[in-house]
């Protein structure tokens, strides 16, 4: 497959596996049950090919991962993000190995035990694979959560050098200015 086709590669770059796995929790991370659609949806636009009828206990599993590995987006520092991935990884990664999805995809890793295996485990090793990755790269936490108190969304770190408190530059601009505010009345 020649490379910059306009189909996305689901997970092709640790980056962009990084990014699905910040909006995946997002989504799963939310009050009440998770949404099979909303949940289809950002596989869908991370390149995940149907079938993706996701069953209760299918989001139970991908509920379940996401909590796990929100720990890592949480961790205050380098060392504590590699060590909640190191325990991820040692919990439920299999050595890795390339794959193609029988044609279905260009070749990527995967770190679980089956390409057909469960959502669940799919969520937890493809996402601290890729965060791994990231944290490796730059050493730095390869994300954060968002520091506006009404949001708190999982991001992935922009590797601009300057790490980010916000996940947004709308995030940001709504502290600013509540920041202000603050400063204003007293
Ligand atoms: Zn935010």
């Amino acid at each position: 497959m020649p490379d910059g086709t306009a189909e996305p590669a689901p997970g092709r770059t640790a980056r962009a596996a990084a990014v699905r796995a910040a909006d995946l929790l997002e989504v799963l991370l939310r009050p009440g049950e998770p949404d099979a659609g909303r949940v289809a949806e950002v596989l869908r636009a991370h390149g995940e090919r149907e079938p993706l009828e996701l069953t209760a206990p299918d989001l139970a599993e991908l509920r379940e991962a996401a909590l796990a590995i929100r720990e890592v987006f949480a961790a205050p520092d380098t060392h504590r993000a590699a060590a909640t991935l190191n325990s991820l990884l040692t919990a439920h990664a299999r050595p890795p190995r390339l794959t193609t999805h029988g044609g279905e995809h260009p070749w990527h890793l995967h770190a679980d035990a089956a390409d057909d295996g469960p959502w669940g485990r799919w969520l937890i090793t493809s996402s601290c694979l890729a965060l791994a990755v990231l944290l490796a790269d730059r050493q730095e936490p390869p994300g954060g959560l968002c520091a506006s108190a009404p949001c708190g969304r999982p991001f992935v770190t922009g590797g601009n050098g300057s790490p980010r408190k916000y996940c947004s530059p709308r995030c940001a601009t709504r502290e600013r200015v509540a920041a202000h505010r603050r400063a204003k009345r007293n």
